[in-house]
């Protein structure tokens, strides 16, 4: 599974669970997007245009 800004990897934890974030885009499409792009990006709409 690969951050879909940066496209590095993200690593599961032990619960198979991402870490990192799913957001949904207006046509309730879900991406998915690391911790580190979610901090710098902030907000869903700036994280939708990077992709
Ligand atoms: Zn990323």
């Amino acid at each position: 599974m690969k951050c879909e800004v940066c496209k590095s990897k993200i690593q599961m934890n032990f619960l198979e669970k991402p870490f990192g974030t799913y957001i949904k885009d207006e046509n309730g499409k879900k991406h998915i997007v690391c911790n580190a792009c979610q901090r710098k990006l902030k907000s869903k709409e700036a994280i939708l245009e990077n992709m």
